[in-house]
């Protein structure tokens, strides 16, 4: 059976099938039942969309402030009013619990609310001039046409938090979704456009083509700003090709982050903590705990109320009622935490709890992995550098300070961190040591569309969210004037 190509690419207002009829299937990560098609665009659709952001930026950065707020206004008054049919599509197509991809959706509209209300404060400065006959003022203005590229872990609000700056900035996007999730990028898309967006000022082209179309979009002199999240390997290179034209870049990257309990913290409390972020999306987040360090004196402890909670976890299908994990995104995420488990296992760690592959639901467990606790890891294991993204807790003590956060910082990464500590000065003194983009004190979720989500090192350049977000979507023009 023949079926008619999706149209899943956006050029210019119009839904289109790739220009070459190519197509591909969108499967459900829990069962692997297709759940719909979407349009394979490559170089030839790449261009069109390229043209089309291309012929929409002088219109839409000639519109003001206020404008483009009251689109992005609207788009969130209307996210929030999808807010179940997105989180419902989610589910089907990312695999999270639909709880989860209801706080998501929630999570999305706030950067259009955000964005909506920064577009307003785009303002420059007077600067004093040496010369009593001159004036310096600056303009903050779009950058131009953004590629933006993003992950299928977080497959709407990745698209806002990269769309909403772009679109309050006056700039015009070409969007590259995850192959896994295009679906809801076409639903965010179509969203904008129901709430007004103009012709071309967001394109979207699906595709399994990443690197065909990643090269067009990083090729073109026209496309001035790339924005990604995604995996270090990827966003080394996608950064390195943007050389070449001198694009913007701002990359959000892998992250391994280091998880610090102190002697005078609450065991309990700071494994109730760890069990909850550590399992947030199935542990496919970049800010998710990938050693946690507890000091030995409450070590058993901790471990101990971590196995509670990992008990007390429900495993299944992300439509199912009280699911908290879900499946892995492929068998071969499923794949990386078995030989992960496995190494760590023949090094000495303890399985405390899981360790392997699950049936659940009747369904024939090629994604799910039972959420795990690792004891006693040591740096020598895998999981001890290379980032898991699944649910893997790898727990190991620790006797001083200045040791852990020398472990803390001995990783090429640097996005997240935690410290669980009752003590200001230790908090203070730890927080300023560690080097990374953020870091939770006694908190495990610091991000919200109002403030700064970024890493250093490999996890990445720039800042997303917060009053920095619109930056990355900016330039500076100086004027001088002679009066
Ligand atoms: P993950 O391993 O989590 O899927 P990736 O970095 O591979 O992370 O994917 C993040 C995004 O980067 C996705 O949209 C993916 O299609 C895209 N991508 C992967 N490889 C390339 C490439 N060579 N050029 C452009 N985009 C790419």
């Amino acid at each position: 059976m023949t079926q008619e190509p999706k149209r899943t690419i956006y050029i210019d207002g119009q839904w289109r099938a790739a220009a070459d009829g190519a197509s591909f299937v969108v499967t459900d990560p829990a069962t692997g039942e297709v759940i719909g098609q979407a349009a394979d665009g490559g170089r030839a659709d790449t261009e069109a969309a390229i043209a089309a952001a291309d012929r929409a930026l002088p219109a839409w950065s000639g519109t003001t402030a206020y404008q483009r707020a009251a689109v992005l206004a609207k788009a969130d008054a209307l996210m929030r009013e999808r807010r179940k049919e997105l989180a419902a599509l989610m589910t089907r197509e990312q695999g999270k619990p639909l709880k989860a991809s209801m706080n998501e959706v929630a999570y999305a509209a706030d950067f259009l609310a955000w964005f909506a209300e920064e577009a307003k404060r785009i303002g420059g400065v007077t600067i004093p001039s040496a010369r009593a006959d001159q004036r310096f003022v600056t303009m903050r203005q779009p950058v131009g046409v953004v590629a933006a590229i993003t992950p299928w872990n977080y497959p709407i609000s990745m698209l806002t938090r990269k769309l909403a700056p772009a679109i309050a900035a006056g700039c015009t996007s070409v969007l590259k979704p995850a192959d896994q999730t295009p679906l809801c990028a076409v639903a965010t898309v179509q969203l904008l456009a129901d709430a007004g967006l103009p012709d071309g000022v967001v394109n979207l082209v699906t595709t399994t083509r990443a690197a065909e179309v990643g090269d067009v979009l990083l090729e073109s002199p026209v496309v001035r700003k790339l924005t990604f999240t995604g995996s270090t390997a990827v966003g080394k290179m996608l950064a390195a090709k943007a050389g070449a034209t001198l694009k913007r870049v701002s990359v959000e990257l892998g992250g391994h982050a280091p998880f610090i309990v102190f002697p005078d913290a609450d065991p309990v409390r700071a494994a109730k903590g760890a069990a909850l972020v550590k399992f947030l999306n199935t542990g496919q987040a970049c800010i998710s705990p990938n050693r946690i360090y507890v000091h030995r004196s409450i070590y058993d402890a901790f471990v101990a109320t971590l196995d509670q909670r990992i008990a007390a976890l429900r495993v299944g299908k992300g439509d199912h009622e009280g699911v908290s994990i879900g499946p892995l995104i492929d068998e071969r995420a499923v794949g990386k935490m078995e030989a992960q488990v496995h190494d760590a296992r023949a090094k000495g760690a303890r399985v405390v709890a899981g360790g392997e592959r699950m049936q659940v639901d009747g369904l024939d467990g090629t994604t799910f992995y039972a959420p795990t606790l690792l004891a006693d890891v040591t740096p020598d294991m895998l999981i001890s550098t290379e980032e898991t993204f699944g649910p893997i807790a790898a727990v190991t003590p620790f006797d001083d300070e200045d040791e852990v956060v020398a472990k803390a910082n001995d990783t090429e990464y640097g996005l997240a961190a935690y410290v669980y500590t009752n003590d200001l000065s230790t908090a203070i003194r730890v927080t300023e040591k560690l080097r990374f983009g953020m870091v939770g004190v006694n908190d495990i979720n610091p991000t919200s569309a109002a403030a700064p989500f970024g890493g250093v090192k490999a996890s990445g350049l720039g800042r997303e969210g917060g009053f920095e977000g619109i930056d990355e979507y900016l330039d500076t023009k100086l004027v001088g004037i002679s009066i």
